[in-house]
């Protein structure tokens, strides 16, 4: 018997839960564009948008997914034929650099797996680049696949050990508005991000953070094509122009429902602790789970470089997939796949899921999410340690 009527949960890395205030800021006739209640509301959310980056420099946004801003962020700072250094920490940095070298520009990427990035080996890439061909740095701070988190402060610190002048360059997609960031305190130079993740926003807009070293990069690159063109959006003086056309008019209505939201009820500090309590709560779970069956693991070891956003574990071929089967049809929770940890003894990806804990969650949802999760390995013979809820249930008690 399916017990899996009631309102589903999402619980992929995106897009994630929306929320029925933001539905419902949506749930409207459409705007004039011209004069009125839509632009004079859009005037609110750039100092928002700022604050959810961390910076006071110029904010620019896209009808546009998250590739969208690799490519914004490509056409922007590079001419055909510069050099960007890229760290990979799973499939979404190597998705970068393809970006970036299918618009002709010259990738060199530091690939470390599914692991975190070793910022000695940042440094010494830099350092090697005696002749300062590389013009930026391109990291995820966390690569949604993996689910490793890149230390963005360190990476600054080894730039400047190498006293290398290449821009800093970072994809916040899975992790603005669920892991501290910092654009303008950690050095960073370029910020990216889209709706759909930690801001709750339908897909469907893409946002670019960039400070005056970014600015005066731009100047130079000739990738940039008027569509794409970050000056004239982070400038417009015409409502149209921000846009380059049309406006996203009701994902602006939805947008502005979840700043407020995030920053002036909830509160951005408050916002992170939460994603840090509900992530410690998953992470022991999977700890309790792994300690009675060792091919349960999650991917990062080390819990300094866990996205607070989404965690991937590995479960044994095949049973992450059985396990996602089950949750779905038998309970109505949608688990994330498994990206980019195939194997030639797991080609298909069945023994990794990941389990999102990103955006509109709450301690019923996580904990609700995990138990069905050991109800499914109960259920299909999967083997598992005792005591992940209690172990769960502990770290929101301790949190609350
Ligand atoms: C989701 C995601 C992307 C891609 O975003 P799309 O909206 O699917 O184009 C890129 N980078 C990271 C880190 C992501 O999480």
């Amino acid at each position: 018997m399916t017990l899996a009527n009631g309102r589903p949960y999402l619980a992929i890395p995106g897009p994630s839960v929306t929320p029925d205030r933001v539905l419902a800021a949506m749930h409207r006739a459409a705007p004039n564009i011209y004069e009125g209640a839509l632009p004079d509301m859009v005037e609110t959310l750039w100092p928002d948008l700022r604050a959810l980056a961390g910076t006071t420099g110029a904010v620019a946004a896209y009808i546009a997914n998250g590739h969208g801003t690799w490519e914004a962020a490509n056409a922007n700072l590079f001419s055909r034929g510069d050099m960007a250094l890229v760290l990979a920490t799973g499939t979404f940095g190597h998705g970068w650099a393809a970006t970036a070298r299918g618009a002709g520009i010259d990738v060199q990427v530091l690939d470390f797996g599914k692991a975190p990035a070793d910022m000695g080996q940042v440094e010494a890439a830099l350092r090697a680049d005696t002749g300062r061909r590389i013009k930026a740095v391109l990291t995820t701070q966390v690569d949604t696949a993996s689910t490793v988190k890149t230390d963005i402060p360190a990476l600054r610190a080894a730039l400047d050990a190498a006293g290398h002048p290449a821009l800093l360059v970072v994809d916040c997609i899975a992790s603005l508005g669920c892991d501290e960031y910092r654009m303008d305190d950690w050095g960073v130079d370029v910020t990216v991000s889209a709706s759909q993740k930690g801001l709750m926003v339908p897909p469907g807009m893409g946002f670019v953070w960039f400070n005056e070293k970014a600015r005066a990069a731009t100047a130079a690159s000739d990738l940039r094509t008027p569509y794409w063109n970050w000056l004239s959006r982070a400038d417009a003086g015409e409502f149209w122009q921000l846009w380059n056309g049309t406006a996203p008019t009701h994902h602006l209505f939805g947008l502005r429902e979840s700043l407020t939201m995030i920053l002036h009820e909830e509160g951005l500090a408050r916002v992170w602790a939460r994603h840090e309590a509900l992530a410690r709560a998953v992470w022991a779970a999977f700890d309790a789970w792994g300690a009675g069956n060792p091919a349960i693991a999650m991917n990062v070891a080390d819990p300094a470089y866990r996205a607070r956003a989404v965690t991937a574990a590995r479960f044994g071929a095949p049973h992450a997939t059985r396990l996602r089967g089950w949750t779905e049809k038998y309970a109505g929770v949608t688990l994330g796949v498994g990206l980019g940890m195939a194997t030639p003894e797991d080609p298909d990806c069945t023994g990794f899921l990941r389990v999102a804990h990103m955006g509109h969650v709450n301690a019923h949802m996580t904990l609700g999410a995990l138990a069905v999760m050991e109800a499914g390995m109960i259920a299909l013979n999967i083997p598992h340690g005792a005591g992940g809820l209690a172990a769960a249930a502990g770290v929101v008690a301790g949190a609350a």
